[in-house]
């Protein structure tokens, strides 16, 4: 799902997409200057590896996410409590971002219950 930043006005957007067992549901809305703000939640089930044994586990996930999209090049004047994600096209491609969370998240460090 690509969405074009400037199109995102002071009214919220909702978005839902669904990846395999993964949902990404929320909205966009602008806030300042060249800044979007993604505001969602990311719940379902991811699959990934035990970091010991190699065996695959499911992982359940219920994280909210929030962090800005830059439309252009982010100047980091303004102490911003939150990630900021630049586009250089003015647009934002959702899939991408679930997948680059989905991507951090199995990143992490997991223990089957084998291994616990
Ligand atoms: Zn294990």
């Amino acid at each position: 799902m690509i969405i074009s930043l400037r199109k995102i006005g002071k009214t919220p957007s909702d978005f839902e997409i669904q990846d395999d067992k993964i949902t990404f549901k929320g909205f966009l809305q602008y806030d300042s200057g060249n800044l979007i703000l993604l505001k969602a939640k990311l719940c379902g089930i991811v699959n990934t590896e035990c970091s010991r044994c190699g065996e695959e586990i499911d992982l359940e996930v219920d994280e909210d996410l929030k962090f800005f999209i830059s439309d252009g090049l982010y100047k980091d004047d303004d102490n911003i409590e939150f990630d900021v994600v630049e586009s250089f096209n003015s647009m934002v491609d959702l899939n991408d971002l679930l997948k680059s969370e989905i991507e951090l998240i199995k990143s992490d460090y997991h223990i089957c219950d084998n291994c616990k």
